[in-house]
């Protein structure tokens, strides 16, 4: 049975019966009937879909909000934004989408054509985390859809209501049966799935352990694998940058979702000419951050998604106190009901120890003092995970230093990083491997079949 509980009161939500060994298999059976139907579809019944499924999430927004709200704490406003953003994407793949399934031609030297057709695979399993309990899984749902693949989802087990109505969306914007199913389990039945022939690949968006349990069975079973994993992303602000902004940004990044999103900045890294300013005003507003009931318009967060997750963030800070590090304020469970916390500033930790690379997922952020631009860089890149990073600089020279060589994924310049429907997505290093959104996402589990022409 899986329990979900509301963590910003603690009450139990609704039980979820575990699927038996049958119910899965017929699952996968079902899911290989519906490949076999929708790999033949046109194109146009899948942007269709597409279509269907976004205007679907925009009239039910208030009721996928409030799931995902009682299920993981996040405001309101912030569970509102998450679906409508899934809407978008939804609407972007079914504009914008059949133009990247273009054939691509290439003239051989003997004078004749080779083509590339994108095809779909079969049915692609999806394990994913409760933070964005809508968003991770529309990134894989929407290519998904659009490739003529099929789609099992292995949901976070605290965000059950999540995962179900997200199946009851797909049905209700007039998909078939079997085209994506959720899978009510815990995660010791994903390894049997993955080992499975009628499953044709794995992506597993969370942490680094989970990470390495599917893809060890992935390599084992040679099935593709994609990978968005845990990041501890340095947030780097320059003497030139607009320091008020810079601040303000790194509020929202740090506090956004309780400080529990993979790539907001959680390593602030301030050169030395500005970092006092820095800190007075950053200080100031991490103070002023209100923790509190989800659903109150002037909540800046809500609890943390469960007890289980507080106590993580409050053992990870312990530690760092072991470790020689100093909590400025915060960081501290708040003497009410609920899992809530405060928001905090951690100092001295250091750069190159253990403890840096340690992803403080909480409204906690450690800040680094950088001697020079190269010194930025050198601790931006001191850890194993290599996820976003965001640079605040108005130097040409200082930016193009930070595009080049900072190791990430993703860089954003004089902005907080966040995901776009547009534009790719992913890391490199321990934080995973492969992309989600764009072109490059749509192509990750399909077959770009070469046909040589006479
Ligand atoms: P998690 O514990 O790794 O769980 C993620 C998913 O994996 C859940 O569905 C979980 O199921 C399942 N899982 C856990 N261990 C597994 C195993 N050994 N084998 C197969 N499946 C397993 O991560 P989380 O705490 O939910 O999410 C937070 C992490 O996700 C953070 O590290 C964060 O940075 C990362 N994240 C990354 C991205 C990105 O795009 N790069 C985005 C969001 C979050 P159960 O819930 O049943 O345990």
């Amino acid at each position: 049975m899986i329990i979900t509980v509301n963590p910003a009161t603690g009450e139990q939500l609704e039980s979820y019966p575990e699927l038996t060994g049958d119910e899965i298999d017929a699952r996968l059976d079902k899911a290989q009937a519906a490949y076999q139907d929708w790999r033949k579809t046109a194109l146009g019944e899948r942007t269709e879909l597409l279509s269907n499924l976004a205007q679907t999430y925009e009239a039910n927004k208030d009721k996928l909000a409030r799931m995902c709200l009682a299920e993981m704490g996040k405001t309101y406003a912030s569970a509102i934004a998450e679906v409508e953003k899934c809407a978008a994407l939804f609407r972007h793949l079914a504009q914008d989408g059949p133009a990247m399934l273009e054939p691509e031609r290439w003239s051989l030297g003997d004078g004749k054509i080779a083509e590339g057709r994108w095809l779909p695979q079969g049915p692609v399993l999806a394990v994913m985390p409760w933070n964005f309990p809508y968003w991770q899984v529309a990134r894989f749902l929407a290519p998904t859809i659009l490739a003529g693949n099929v789609a099992l989802l292995k949901h976070a087990s605290s965000v059950q209501g999540v995962a179900r109505l997200m199946e009851e969306m797909l049905i209700e914007a007039g998909g078939p049966a079997g085209l994506f199913q959720n899978l009510s389990i815990k995660s010791d039945k994903v390894h049997a799935i993955i080992a499975d022939d009628r499953v044709v690949a794995v992506t597993l968006t969370g942490s680094e352990g989970a990470g390495r349990a599917v893809a060890e069975q992935a390599g084992r079973y040679l099935k593709k694998v994609v990978l968005e994993l845990g990041g501890s992303d340095p947030f780097i602000v320059m003497p030139s940058a607009d320091l008020d902004a810079a601040v303000a940004q790194a509020v929202k990044a740090r506090i956004q979702n309780t400080g529990q999103s993979c790539i907001c900045g959680k390593r602030m890294i301030v050169h030395t000419d500005i970092y006092d300013a820095f800190m007075q005003k950053f200080s100031d507003a991490m103070r002023a951050v209100k923790a509190g009931d989800p659903m109150d318009e002037t909540t800046d967060m809500g609890p943390l998604s469960s007890f289980e997750q507080r106590q993580t963030v409050l053992d990870q800070l312990a530690l760092a106190k072991e470790h020689g590090a100093k909590l400025d304020f915060g960081g501290e469970a708040l003497d009410r009901e609920g899992a809530y916390m405060s928001a905090g500033i951690l100092t001295g930790v250091d750069p190159d120890g253990p403890f840096a690379s340690e992803e403080l997922f909480g409204p906690v952020a450690m800040v680094f003092r950088a001697r020079n631009i190269d010194d930025a860089i050198r601790i931006a890149n001191a850890i194993p995970f290599g996820l976003g990073s965001s640079v605040w600089t108005s130097d040409d020279g200082e930016r193009e230093r930070f595009i080049r060589d900072i190791e990430a994924g993703m860089t954003a310049v004089n902005q907080m990083l966040a995901s776009a429907p547009e534009a790719p997505f992913g890391g490199i290093k321990r934080s995973g491997h492969g992309r989600e959104l764009s072109r490059h996402g749509l192509h990750e589990f399909m077959n770009l079949k070469t046909v040589m022409l006479p």
